[in-house]
């Protein structure tokens, strides 16, 4: 039995996401593949992203996102696999439908505004087949929903970073698009002003009710405004689920390192417990059942806010402190354990301990451990 196999058991007695519907997908990905040449983008992709959800691809620089979300804008047809919008084959091995045909719309990275039109005429500018008092209501709704209709008159120029992001937001949304594609949309603005905007971002698409499927590399980015994530590794898709259950149940080492600052501690089963350096783990402190492993070696996944250091005898310590982060609220203490092994320990700005020191280090969790055989 893998590790995989038993957290996905755990996912559903945890956190139960209902019955899949298959009615309510919007997007449906399958078995969607790029091959660049020799090199293969993305392989084998399927994935379905429901009626009104914001789904994130993350992973790692090169790992295939950007491609797929190409794809499902049309700006690229794949080598193989099918795609479907709203029920309708948009691409397959017998072809593909063109970007312009597709009700899907983009949000770029440096948001693309016309430079030369006001904020009113760049959120008209999709929509100008429409009626005009269909489009003016149109244009006069969106600039309420992104808090923008005291600045309709002004030129892109005019505006904040965040405001430009809201303008581009609202173009895209003006022709009510299926399916809302968003490249790295926080990309471009300061750290502060990113994180102010993740939830501006969220809030409008909710209120909006669109279907969602957005982009980053950029973790804390993706946990905080999505419903659901998809981890992307090597073209491949290795977890998709809701932030907080990937997160605390990473099916692989791999999720498990992307996500938060993770260290594996190793460790033995011995009946219901399991033996590590830093003390003993009841079984039921572990995710998923563990009783097939009994006598085997194990790594516990341990994150900064799983564990606290304490100042001990040289004797006694689990290992030295070798390196010290502060993050104003926060210090997060690295500690070589005896064997070698890096933890790392999230303490209270006050808690000071100095480069050198001995300590003892305690697993302070309070939520199951993912774990992995060695
Ligand atoms: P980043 O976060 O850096 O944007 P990404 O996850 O979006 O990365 P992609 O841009 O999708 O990654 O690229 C996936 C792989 O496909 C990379 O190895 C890239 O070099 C390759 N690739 C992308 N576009 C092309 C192309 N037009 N021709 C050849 N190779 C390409």
């Amino acid at each position: 039995m893998s590790q995989q196999t038993l957290t996905a058991e755990t996912d559903s007695a945890q956190f139960s996401e209902g019955p899949a519907d298959a009615s309510t997908d919007v997007l449906e990905l399958d078995g969607l593949t790029q091959e660049y040449g020799a090199e293969t983008a993305v392989k084998d992709l399927t994935l379905s992203v429901r009626d009104g959800e914001l789904l994130t691809l993350l992973g790692p620089s090169g790992c295939g996102k950007t491609t797929t979300l190409r794809m499902i804008a049309g700006l690229e047809q794949p080598t193989r696999g099918t795609l479907t919008i709203d029920g309708e084959t948009v691409a397959s091995e017998t072809g593909c439908v063109s970007p312009e045909d597709r009700d899907v719309g983009l949000v770029f990275q440096n948001f693309a505004l016309f430079p030369h039109l006001s904020v009113a005429e760049n959120i008209a500018f999709g929509i100008d087949d429409w009626d005009a008092d269909d489009r003016e209501a149109r244009v006069d709704e969106l600039l309420e929903l992104v808090g923008l209709t005291d600045h309709r008159e002004k030129m892109p120029a005019q505006l904040s970073g965040g405001q430009q992001q809201r303008v581009a937001l609202a173009r895209s949304l003006a022709p009510e698009p299926d399916v809302l594609l968003l490249d790295e949309p926080f990309s471009n603005l300061d750290v502060r002003l990113r994180v102010e905007m993740r939830q501006e971002v969220r809030e409008i698409l909710k209120a909006t009710g669109v279907t969602a499927v957005s982009v980053t590399h950029d973790q804390e980015e993706a946990l905080s405004i999505s419903d659901r994530v998809a981890i992307m590794n090597d073209g491949e898709i290795e977890q998709v689920g809701k932030p907080e259950l990937v997160f605390e149940n990473p099916k692989s080492r791999f999720v498990a390192s992307f996500l938060g600052r993770a260290s594996f501690v190793p460790g033995r089963v011995r009946g219901d417990v399991v033996e590590t350096q830093l003390g003993t783990l009841h079984t039921d402190q572990l995710n998923g059942p563990i009783e097939a492993y009994d006598g085997a070696r194990i790594d516990v996944l341990l994150r900064p806010d799983d564990l606290t250091a304490h100042l001990e005898h040289e004797d006694a310590a689990d290992g030295h402190i070798v390196d010290r982060q502060y993050n104003g609220p926060t210090f997060v203490y690295t500690v070589e354990l005896t064997d070698g092994t890096a933890v790392r320990c999230l303490h209270n700005h006050v808690e000071t301990f100095e480069h050198g020191q001995p300590v003892r280090v305690d697993i302070e969790a309070d939520h199951g451990l993912a774990w992995y055989p060695t």
